[in-house]
């Protein structure tokens, strides 16, 4: 056997450089939790885990999976994809335990507990819809085992013990020396054997950093490049190799940069790891698109299928997004928040501020930063009106927040990416309005987190007061009415503020909608899909013959059913100009087929656009808005 070491890391530093310990301190108190995750060594389709912490004094120890993970608001519950869980004793014999719920172990005799292995089965596989607040975890917080690919969302995989949630961990992942990998968790050392394999060993200060820092294993292209003096990682697995980290590099960097100049001084990370996972159509294929965010990384799933263009446009977004984490809530954020409890949540009231604000951030930046025009700005905002109205608009959005795993609030989890981005942007104006210009929902952001930071929470029942007294009173007002309250917003009163009004226009739209949404309806009954009255809002489908009530049979020669109608109208979403396509419908109980070439689609909508009859005052407070 061969081996050697490559680097000597943090671990190796911390001890060399510490207080000199008592080395016969075999207490679990004072020792790292030694970990394994042993990817050369799957069966089933299962990873198997050891767990070793020091020696324990008590008669009794608990161990936990996180029933919910930070960043996601909904219930994961991770313990049920352990199986064959075992503690044992000092010499190798099994020790009793009890599983009173489904992501705790209590272990009884625990004075004797050696170390706990078990095995664990990925998500991805098990998702039959994918999606937030469904029964399997979102793609993006889930983990993979498949022969090419491992996510390594840790938190799936390691769990803690009640009293030593704030011990130090190592880790060390044994992989064949085949795969590449990248992770966002610091890492110490590296060792190859003979058999093949490599294993690399990590360190984490707390529980809290196993959660935080994600990794991929596998047959993934990589590429580094830095923003600033942030160095950033991108990481691929595209199954079927059609997308690669270089193919993606160009428009990241150029998003990155644009981020960073809007950012402008606020403190930041010295890397920043981005894993994207793209599903193909397999059945085993992950269904929950999106991202989700950590301190030093975010972890993205989407569609192999889509064309690189459109691909680069969601990465925009998407990344967008998760990068503005760094500012809230990572560097201003609640005590529930920073005392996070992965078994028994509590929920800040300020999602508003966390998802909402962030997300504002991802729209604006482009604007500010020349990455979109102004219309285009436009009709981001006007999209988030419409998605908007799906939800409550009079829900207090304070309350919803503080309740967000339950019904009726956890339905209208979602508008906080469409109405809370639009309590950003209406907070904005007015900062902007009220300072002449100087200050605006950046600048306040950036003013709290000189208040607070990443490791100073606020209280979550004073913020409201507190924004209020750094600001101004139509700013009070406004979270008064609009945020805690249960006012809709007006917009037309912040677009009037800025010279912008509401009108029809002709605009370019997807083969799917029209100016409101889906062009489709759907008979449960007969459990068909069929052009709904909408279809007559759209140019292309119009001008082919299509009509209302048509029902949808086949999609390029592919017959519809329920379980292959979202992948289908998914597909045609992706539909471009100049391409062939063809489907069948029934009208009137009579098969027809339309088919040809493909042309872009117009419809009328109701758009957002530059008041011809804007004075000075409202031109000069767009300008401060959009470019100050
Ligand atoms: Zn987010």
């Amino acid at each position: 056997m061969k081996h050697f070491l490559t680097s000597l890391g943090l671990a190796v530093l911390l001890t060399a450089c510490g207080p000199s310990k008592n080395t016969s301190n075999d207490l679990a108190v004072s020792n790292p939790i030694a970990t394994t995750i042993n990817l050369t060594t799957v069966s089933n389709d299962k990873v198997p885990v050891s767990i070793d912490p020091g020696r324990f004094t008590e008669e009794t120890v608990t161990y936990y999976l996180p029933k919910v993970v930070q960043g996601t608001y909904s219930v994961s519950a991770f313990g049920r994809f352990i199986e064959d869980f075992k503690a044992l004793d000092y010499n190798g014999k099994p020790l009793q335990f009890t599983h009173p719920e489904e992501n705790t172990w209590v272990i009884t005799n625990a004075k004797q507990l050696d170390k706990i292995v078990y095995d664990v089965n990925d998500t991805f596989d098990q998702e039959e819809i994918g999606g937030i607040g469904k029964d399997m975890p979102f793609s993006p917080a889930g983990t993979n085992i498949e022969e090419k690919n491992y996510v390594l969302n840790l938190h799936g995989f390691i769990g803690y013990f009640d009293n030593l949630k704030n011990n130090q961990y190592t880790l060390d992942v044994t992989a064949p020396a085949t795969f590449k990998h990248t992770s966002a968790l610091q890492a110490t050392a590296s060792k190859s054997s003979a058999d093949g394999s490599v294993t690399n060993s990590y360190f984490a200060p707390r529980y809290f950093d196993i959660t935080d820092n994600p990794m991929m294993y596998g047959d993934l292209s990589i590429e580094e490049f830095m923003v600033g003096d942030i160095k950033v990682v991108l990481s691929v697995y595209s199954p079927n190799y059609v997308h690669t980290a270089a193919d993606l590099k160009p428009s990241m960097y150029k998003m990155m940069e644009g981020q960073k100049a809007y950012l402008g001084d606020v403190n930041s990370t010295p890397r920043y790891d981005i894993f994207l996972y793209l599903a193909d159509a397999t059945p085993e294929a992950p269904k929950g698109f999106g991202a989700l965010e950590h301190h030093t990384s975010t972890v993205v799933v989407l569609q192999e299928a889509m064309p690189i263009d459109i691909l680069e446009k969601s990465m925009i977004d998407i990344v967008a997004h998760e990068f503005f984490h760094i500012v809230t809530p990572l560097s201003v954020h609640s005590e529930d928040v920073h005392y996070f409890d992965y078994n028994n949540p509590t929920f800040s009231k300020h999602l508003w501020m966390y998802e909402g604000v962030t997300e504002y951030f991802a729209q604006h930046f482009q604007i500010h930063e020349g990455l979109m025009t102004n219309d285009e700005f436009y009709a981001q905002i006007m999209d988030k009106i419409k998605t908007a109205t799906y939800f409550d608009d009079s829900m207090s959005f304070t309350l919803m927040s503080e309740n967000i795993l339950n019904a009726p609030y956890a339905d209208n989890y979602i508008n906080v990416y469409s109405k809370g981005a639009l309590i950003g942007m209406c907070i904005d104006i007015l900062m902007r309005e009220e300072s002449n210009g100087q200050r605006s929902m950046l600048s306040l952001m950036k003013e709290l987190s000189g208040r607070y930071g990443m490791n100073k929470p606020f209280n979550d029942d004073e913020l409201i007061a507190e924004i209020s007294a750094m600001t101004y009173p139509s700013v009070a007002n406004f979270l008064k009415m609009h945020v805690e309250g249960t006012t809709p917003i007006d917009y037309n009163v912040f677009f009037n503020k800025v010279g912008l009004t509401l009108g029809d226009k002709k605009v370019e739209t997807s083969f799917i909608q029209d100016g409101n949404g889906f062009i489709f309806g759907g008979d449960q009954e007969k459990m068909t899909l069929f052009f709904s009255e909408s279809v007559a809002n759209n140019s292309f489908w119009t001008e082919e013959g299509i009509l209302p009530n048509d029902v949808i049979k086949e999609v390029g020669g592919t017959l519809l059913t329920l379980q292959n109608a979202q992948t289908l109208i998914g597909n045609m979403y992706q539909w471009q100009p100049e391409d062939d396509y063809e489907i069948k419908i029934e009208r009137d109980g009579e098969a027809m087929i339309f088919k040809g070439k493909l042309k872009q689609a117009y419809t009328v909508s109701k758009s957002l656009m530059e008041d011809e009859n804007a004075t000075t005052p409202q031109k000069e407070l767009r300008k401060a808005w959009l470019k100050g």
